[in-house]
């Protein structure tokens, strides 16, 4: 038999450890070329909602997650500067869970399946070359459409929560509340036309909204960990093509969803998940590198192409006051609206 080929990734974030994973529990032989180090704060909602969690469970991993200072969220609620919804359940309950700790423990399990990780190393990633994979995160665009976009994670104490997840709607941006083990996770999305002040400098007075906001009131004894603060800047949420890139790619480096529809991670699973078969196949010499590069494209379009586009369109919504302030109302009047849109981004 010949040998396997070894597959390479550029990135250890979820979307690299989760793929590293499913190929050494093939016995493939993976390489990961991850920049940073764990354990690290990343900027994120910290909920992993949608089939993502199905992704994990097939993999084996989902009870090990469980078991890393997870909770379940059931319900949520939406404020905007005129109204706030009425507390929402979740057709399906999302699993909150700080990346603290979940890239820690994927990175580890990557390890025990016998990958080699390569932590604080850089991996130029042009020209893409046969065996390599791209997971690298997100593309950087420092302006999408005339528009900066900033986001900011920080956990907290002492934030008075109505449900698991909240979203508070601001005027150019929202931040989203979530339920961790024992702390909150507070996380703004922020856009602007003009160059960003110093996002570091002045993220408390992101977070605490208008004085006399929901947002304001909820945060209002709010004990933050500043240990726990990051940002990340150069966002965009055009929704790509895999076929477009020419190159293997999951998670956010194949398209990145606009954040609000908390499904990134999920994304960044199934990418992962979908690219697992192909890549065993050609790491045992039975498929081409092209062939294997536009199968994964195709089958990641085929099922991130109408999320990508529905997610995209509500982002926009929710960033227009009227519109922001409709859809509250609709699903005021008709939760089953509301099931709908959780339903069709995920
Ligand atoms: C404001 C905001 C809120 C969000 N909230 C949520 C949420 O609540 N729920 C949800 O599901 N998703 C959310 N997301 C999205 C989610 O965080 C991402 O979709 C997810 O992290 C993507 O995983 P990834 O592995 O593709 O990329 P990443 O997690 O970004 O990992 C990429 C890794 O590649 C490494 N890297 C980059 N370049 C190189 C290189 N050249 N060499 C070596 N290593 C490299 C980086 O260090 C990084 O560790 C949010 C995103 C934002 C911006």
């Amino acid at each position: 038999m010949p040998a396997l080929k070894t597959i390479e990734i550029i990135g250890g974030g979820l979307a690299g450890l989760t793929l590293g994973i499913g190929l050494r529990q093939r016995e493939i032989p993976v390489v990961i070329w991850e920049a940073g180090s764990y354990p690290r704060h990343r900027v994120c909602g910290e909920f992993i909602s949608g089939r993502g969690q199905e992704t994990l469970r097939r993999l084996g991993l989902l009870e090990h997650l469980i078991s890393c200072h997870a909770r379940m969220a059931r319900t949520a609620t939406f404020f905007s500067e005129q109204i706030c919804s009425r507390e929402m359940i979740l057709p399906r309950p999302a699993l909150a869970v700080s990346r603290l700790h979940l890239d820690e423990r994927l990175a580890d399990e990557f390890r025990r399946s016998g990958g080699d990780l390569r932590e604080n190393v850089r991996r130029s990633a042009q020209p893409m070359m046969e065996g390599v994979v791209r997971a690298s995160g997100r593309r950087i665009h420092p302006i999408a459409n005339g528009w900066r976009w900033l986001g900011l994670k920080v956990h907290a104490q002492r934030v008075c929560l109505k449900s698991d997840l909240e979203l508070h709607l601001t005027p150019d941006g929202y931040v989203g509340l979530c339920q961790l083990d024992g702390e909150v996770n507070v996380c703004g999305l922020f856009r602007s036309r003009t160059p960003l002040p110093d996002a570091m400098a002045n993220w408390r007075r992101s977070f605490s909204g208008a004085p006399s906001s929901s947002l304001a009131g909820h945060c209002a004894e709010a004990l933050f960990d500043e240990a726990s603060l990051c940002s990340v800047a150069g966002l965009s949420f055009q929704p790509a093509s895999g076929s477009e890139l020419n190159e293997c790619s999951v998670g956010d480096a194949f398209s990145m969803i606009a954040p609000v529809t908390g499904n990134g991670m999920s994304m960044a699973f199934e990418s992962a998940a979908i690219a697992i078969e192909p890549l065993q196949e050609y790491s045992r010499g039975k498929q081409s590198w092209e062939g294997t590069q536009q199968l994964i494209a195709r089958r990641c379009s085929g099922a991130f192409r109408a999320r990508l586009q529905l997610a995209s369109w509500l982002q926009k919504a929710l960033f227009h006051p009227r519109l922001s302030s409709g859809l509250i109302r609709l699903v005021n009047c008709f939760p089953q609206a509301f099931s709908a849109m959780f339903m069709h981004t995920r």
